[in-house]
């Protein structure tokens, strides 16, 4: 369906037109799915195989795109979202065969029985994007679940329309079937549709409110969904950290893409040793960051009154705020916000996605863990300090689905290898890494005979022979054995005994 025909009829906001939209876009792609999903997936691969260069040919189009639509720098268009997009898609292609292909299972508690394992695609999923990385992350959706053998409606934000239809195009411009990845174009009146259209998954990427309610409705069929949430993410900087690199940095953490990144640093928590210096470098690294050309404007007026709240509440509050001053073309300077109260205030506690950080001080590990840990959220960290093992083992006390020591988090998302997402409000389901493809299918494991076709009825099978208690207290006693020698030899004696109860009494 055309991109204005979709938007005309999702623009009418009349939820039976959504409806009718989202339910033939559904059945649609079920439809399509069944022969691209039928294929194995070293096929699947095969006609997505040309999709790194076609994105590489097209790599100023979809930066020019991006610009024109978001009005994020060229600089971080090319960056964060066209050069992931290609390693996302490198790294897909390589591993999916190992990652999705059939293994075998072997258990010594059914030897005589021969499993595979396989990864089943889900059927018409549903993915559902914001607009801060209009062209990285509905990619990141939309590929692993195609490799899979899914079809996908793509839900692009209301905001970042016409990159999703580059997107769409690209893709399908590699050879994939006619009807396997549709675009869905409308505002979140479409996105509940879709989801009430009973599709076979969900995968949603957008503010925990959203989430909520995406879930919610999920919940009545149900059918599985992947969040991938909002987050207060902080950076913790350890007393040996090096102020110079650290509030560099944090500089960047927290504002690029003004800020209006799911792991931008909203929060700093800096060992008391070396807070007044930091806060004083690190205020000065941000009133000099280049606001005409290298931060990105709100996306709308509705972002940028909630920069305007979060700045204003801090100020009433009492705490200190530097910079946080209005700018033309809906930017304003990065702003600092520290102060006694600062960790009970709305710029810690809620995601105020702009270019805003608030930074208070701590004593000891113990505390930093706990303040750090004092949020429902979860999606990122950074730790700094010049003890890289000091670092690496505070990280594994933070409540964050990635942490980067040395670090800014945000950078884990273009590196395709590592799987990405949260835990609490932060979401769950993990995007990139091999996960991505785990995540796009469901499990499937086929049994059968390793020798004759049928063999002597199962010993276990009526009628239940007094013997059978025995044998299953051998077997109990086998599996729990710790040494591997002794519980073969158990399994063994088992064995035996089943066969023997078997052959005294006959079966069903
Ligand atoms: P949003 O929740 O307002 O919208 C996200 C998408 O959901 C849009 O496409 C929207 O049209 C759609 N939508 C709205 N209502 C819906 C409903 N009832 N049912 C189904 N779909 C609906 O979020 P946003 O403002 O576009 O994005 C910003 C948020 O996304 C921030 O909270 C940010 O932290 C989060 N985010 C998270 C990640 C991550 O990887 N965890 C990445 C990027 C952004």
């Amino acid at each position: 369906m055309p991109l204005e025909q979709v938007q005309r009829v999702a623009g009418a906001a009349e939820a039976e037109t959504a409806d009718h939209v989202a339910a033939t876009l559904i059945a649609r792609a079920r439809a399509a799915q069944a022969g691209w999903g039928a294929l194995e997936v070293g096929e699947r691969v095969r006609v997505l195989a040309g999709l790194p260069g076609v994105l590489l040919g097209n790599i100023d189009r979809i930066a020019a795109a991006i610009v024109a639509e978001n009005g994020k720098p060229r600089a971080e268009a090319l960056a964060h979202e066209v050069v992931p997009a290609i390693a996302v898609a490198r790294h897909h292609l390589d591993v999916a065969v190992r990652t999705l292909g059939p293994s075998r299972i072997t258990s010594p508690t059914a030897p005589y029985r021969s499993a595979v394992r396989t990864h089943r695609p889900y059927g018409a999923v549903v993915a559902i994007a914001p607009w801060n990385l209009p062209f990285l992350i509905p990619f990141s959706q939309v590929l692993p679940a195609l490799i899979a053998g899914n079809s996908v409606v793509l839900k692009p934000s209301e905001l970042t329309p016409r990159v999703a239809e580059l997107l769409v195009e690209l893709i399908t411009d590699c050879g994939l079937p006619e009807g396997v990845l549709r675009l869905a174009a409308g505002d979140g009146s479409l996105g509940a549709a879709l989801v009430r259209a009973r599709p076979d998954k969900v995968l949603f990427t957008g503010s925990v409110a959203t989430g909520q309610r995406v879930m919610a409705a999920a919940a009545r069929f149900p059918i599985p969904v992947g969040l991938e949430l909002g987050g207060v993410d902080a950076a913790v900087v350890l007393a040996d950290a090096d102020l110079e690199f650290t509030t560099s940095a944090v500089a960047w953490g927290a504002t690029f893409n003004g800020g209006q990144a799911c792991c931008s640093i909203e929060r700093v928590l800096v060992h008391a040793d070396l807070f007044e210096a930091f806060r004083a470098r690190l205020e000065d690294k941000l009133r000099r960051v280049d606001t005409r050309v290298d931060l990105a404007p709100a996306i709308d007026d509705r972002q940028r009154e909630i920069w305007r709240q979060h700045v204003r509440a801090a100020r009433e509050c009492g705490l200190e705020v530097r910079g946080g001053d209005e700018l033309p073309g809906r930017k304003i300077t990065p702003a600092l916000i520290s102060g006694d109260a600062v960790t009970a205030s709305t710029v810690w506690l809620e995601e105020t996605f702009g270019p805003v950080v608030a930074i208070a001080p701590f004593d000891t590990d113990e505390q930093a863990v706990a303040l750090h840990n004092d949020t429902e959220y979860g999606l990122t960290a950074s730790v700094f300090s010049a003890d890289v093992d000091r670092a690496r083992a505070l990280a594994g006390r933070l409540h964050a689905g990635s942490v980067a020591v040395n670090d800014v988090a945000a950078t884990m998302y273009s590196t395709p290898e590592y799987p990405w997402g949260g835990v609490g409000r932060s979401g769950f389901g993990r995007s990139h890494g091999v996960d991505a493809l785990l995540d796009a299918a469901w499990v499937q494991v086929i049994d059968a005979p390793r020798g004759p076709a049928f063999g002597p009825k199962r010993p276990w099978w009526y009628p239940y022979a007094p013997e059978l208690e025995d044998a299953m207290r051998a077997l109990a006693a086998a599996i729990a054995e710790p040494r591997l020698g002794t519980r073969l030899r158990g399994y063994g004696r088992a064995g035996h005994q089943l066969l023997t109860m078997l052959s005294r009494t006959p079966k069903l």
